[in-house]
């Protein structure tokens, strides 16, 4: 059996959570829109091992490789993208048009939605458009996961046991977006922009690095309680992650349409104020 595409896993979550239909459907263009896509030209990186590792032993990710990536290589899943976050959020209209105006003007391009230290997508763009910097980085998401998949997928298999041991995506540099919960509890940290995962330790935090049970919380709140899930913060810095645990849930499905499909857990975690680096869409439209 071949495994289930991004949008087949889409529509069994959405049969699995069907309290969610309506603010869940907020994704549904953009699933629709990932699967239509195929790049106008092939974008597949030509790095080989040798040159993955060397830059993963210096604690560099791949993040100069999708520089290749053009603006009219992903013009449909911007514009896309775009729609998408102003449906959710239509308080946004105004700063998304002052960003589509850049981006048709060429100020402001694909290399400007990438990962730069401690953030996804350049602080001009927040600065230009007037944008929250979570929010930002849920549109660099939206408009360029399928790109970065593909660019990526040839050196997936380079990445060996132990090679990487940041708390960030090592192909193309952004924070985790979720963590599976594997064998022996160790957890595999997944990356919503470019699909990349990673091994990452039990008790450290991804986002400020800082190491220790006394400093991590675990969240699972009585009021969305669900075998299996939970919300991993830091004290320290008080970011957070959702994690799954995949050895009581063999029935989820891949990071991202767990993280999408569960945005009462970044409700509770936002009640606490905890944050995270991307914006959750269901959140933003108020729902
Ligand atoms: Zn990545
Ligand atoms: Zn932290």
């Amino acid at each position: 059996m071949s495994e289930p595409t991004l949008g087949e896993a889409w529509a069994d979550l959405r049969r699995r959570r069907p309290t969610l239909d309506t603010v869940l459907a907020l994704y549904d263009d953009v699933i629709d829109g990932w699967a239509r896509w195929s790049p106008p030209r092939p974008l597949e990186t030509a790095l080989d091992a040798t040159e993955c590792r060397r830059r993963w032993d210096r604690g560099v990710p791949l993040v100069e490789a999708a520089h290749a990536v053009r603006p009219h290589d992903v013009e449909d899943l911007v514009g896309t993208a775009m729609e998408t976050l102003v449906q959710a959020a239509p308080g946004l209209g105004e700063s998304l048009q002052r960003l589509a105006r850049q981006w048709d003007a060429g100020r402001v391009e694909t290399i400007s939605l990438l990962p730069a230290r401690g953030r996804i997508g350049a602080p001009e763009v927040e600065a230009l458009a007037g944008l929250p910097a979570d929010v930002v980085a849920l549109l660099a998401v939206l408009s360029l996961r399928p790109a970065l998949e593909r660019l990526f997928a040839p050196v997936r298999e380079h990445l060996g046991e132990g090679a990487w041991q940041l708390g960030i995506c090592p192909f193309c540099g952004a924070p985790p977006g979720f963590v599976d919960v594997v064998e022996d509890g160790r957890r595999r940290l997944a990356c919503h922009l470019c699909g990349g995962a990673w091994a990452f330790g039990k008790l450290r935090c991804p986002f400020c690095g800082v190491e220790g049970a006394q400093q991590m919380v675990r969240l699972t709140p009585d009021e969305a309680r669900e075998e299996g899930y939970a919300v991993s913060a830091c004290r320290a810095c008080r970011g957070y992650v959702k994690e799954l645990d995949r050895r009581t849930r063999w029935n989820g499905g891949p990071p991202l349409v767990e993280d999408w499909g569960s945005p009462h857990f970044d409700l509770v975690a936002r009640r606490q104020q905890y944050w995270r680096p991307e914006a959750s869409l269901v959140l933003l439209a108020g729902a």
